[in-house]
This record gives structure tokens, sequence and C-alpha cells, in this order.
């Protein structure tokens, strides 16, 4: 079996989830990058979600979003600085209102930054990476979102050049070095196959994207109608997808883990299927 070679470890190297994250269809959906210090929506706040003190959410659905106030009155029960939950812009003020709304109920301060960023926008992250939000086609406002990972390289006019010399140009005003991006992860959250449509979704080093329905069961024209992708429509976009690694997650409760191996081993073109993992925690074996 293709899948049972694809470790934990291979994603994390390329700042991939550290294997604890979760996501069914209508549920829950969790994910953590520990290598970027950061998780992508909390729809329950599981224990290992606590260490995150970025959490970047995807849309307001119960699934994505519901864990939000539990995580941070866990995170100020141990103590922990107050987090930063960066959410699309239409959700902004209505996650500060429920949060006001439960301070008011628990009579604690639940302490937290909610930002706003939208597509067009963009946070940089530990120095090092930039987080940029895309339009996530979905049945309410919806972002996913791409992470690069930023370096400066010296211009090829300078390079071999003394690092005195270097210095001095850079006293003197010249820009030295370019700036050179690398995308290194996109998460799409809920989204319909258009999404595909997003070039960080295609090339990231790690693609993270939903595959909420997977056989005839639910057609692709219903899920298009819910705003979820559909694997003949993955499959329809094989061949765009660049990605060394994808994840696929957010699978409809109805399937049991079994069952998503079955059909994706069946259905996957080979060149496909062996940079595919299915996200199966928490999922019925
Ligand atoms: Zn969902
Ligand atoms: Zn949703």
């Amino acid at each position: 079996m293709a899948w049972g070679r694809r470790s934990p470890r291979d994603l994390v190297a390329l700042g991939g989830p550290d294997g604890r994250g979760h996501s069914v269809g209508g549920l829950e959906t969790y994910i953590r990058l520990r290598e970027l210090g950061l998780c992508f929506d909390i729809g329950r706040a599981p224990e290992e979600s606590l260490s995150c003190g970025l959490v970047l959410f995807t849309h307001g659905h119960v699934d994505h979003l519901g864990g939000v106030v539990s995580h941070v009155a866990s995170r100020v029960l141990r103590g922990m600085a107050p987090p930063v939950y960066v959410v699309p812009p239409p959700i902004a003020p209505k996650l500060e209102a429920l949060l006001e709304l439960w301070r008011d109920i628990d009579g604690a301060a639940l302490p937290c930054t909610v930002v706003p960023l939208g597509p067009g926008e963009e946070l940089q992250h530990k120095g090092k990476h930039v987080i940029r939000p895309f339009r996530a086609p979905h049945f309410q406002p919806a972002q996913g979102y791409g992470i690069w990972s930023q370096t400066h390289k010296l211009k090829a006019e300078f390079q071999g050049l003394p690092g005195r010399e270097i210095q001095q140009l850079r006293a003197a005003g010249r820009e030295v070095a370019d700036l050179v991006e690398v995308p290194l992860v996109s998460f799409t959250g809920d989204a319909n196959s258009d999404v595909f449509d997003e070039e960080v979704v295609r090339k990231a080093k790690l693609s993270i994207f939903e595959v909420t329905f997977l056989d005839e069961r639910v057609s692709v024209e219903s899920a298009r109608e819910m705003g979820h992708m559909h694997l003949d429509e993955v499959l329809e976009q094989a061949h765009r997808l660049e990605s060394e690694r994808i994840l696929m997650t957010h699978f409809s409760a109805r399937y049991n883990a079994r069952e998503i191996r079955r059909i994706l081993d069946a259905r996957l073109p080979a060149e496909l299927r062996e940079r595919v993992t299915p996200l199966l925690d928490h999922i019925n074996p």
C-alpha cells in the first residue's frame, strides 16, 4: 500500500503537519504545522491545539471555528500567552462580539487578538515566512492560506565580492540582495474545485486541500452546490498539480478509513497516488 509508506515525518520536513491534525467534514478540522508554529482552523480545540499561539481560520462554519472559545480559555488556564486569531475580514467583528458575550457569560477576560486578513493582504510570520490568504469558493465567505518562505539572495552582480565591500554598498543604500520566495504550504479549508485556479494550491511544496466526496453517492453537481470538492474534479485537475506532497482532508463522515484508502487506491493515477496522503486520524477504521 502506498499510503503506509508516507510517514508524517515527510510532511514535517516540508513544514507540514506533525501527525496531530485531523479533519472530518462537518465535524471538526484542525491541522497543526509544528515546524511553522501555527494551526489551520480549530473546530473543537483538542488538547494538542493549545500549543498553537497563531491560528489561521478559513471560515465561520462550526466545524472549523467552533473551538475558538475553548482554545483561548484553556490557554489562559495554563498561563500561556494570548493567542492570535487570523480570520476572514467579514467574520472578525462577529467573532469579537462572540468573545465579548463569552466574557460576559464566563466572567473571564479571554485575552486574544483577532486579526482580520483578507485576500490581497499579507502577514509576516517569524521574520522568514509570509502568510497570504486567497479566496476559497464555498457556501459562505471563506478563504485559504498560502505560506511562503522568504530569503534574501545576493544579486548576481555582487556575488564573489568580499563581505566588507558588500557592507559598504549596503551602507551606501544600494540594494544588494533579491527577495526569493518559495511556496511552502497551502491550505484550502472548505472550497470547491475552482480553488485550483490559485497557483499556490497547485504549486506549494505541501498542498493541503479538502476532498469531501469520493464517489457516486454524491454527484459533482451536488458537491459544487455545497461548496465542496469531489474526487472526480481532483482527477480532472491532476495534470495541473505540481506539489511534492498532497494532504487530502475533510472527507465526509459517511466514509470510513478503509473505504477512503480503497477508493483513492483504485482511482488515483499512480503518479498522483505516490504524492498523496489522506488525513485519516479520528476517522472510523
Ligand atoms: Zn467543513
Ligand atoms: Zn464549511
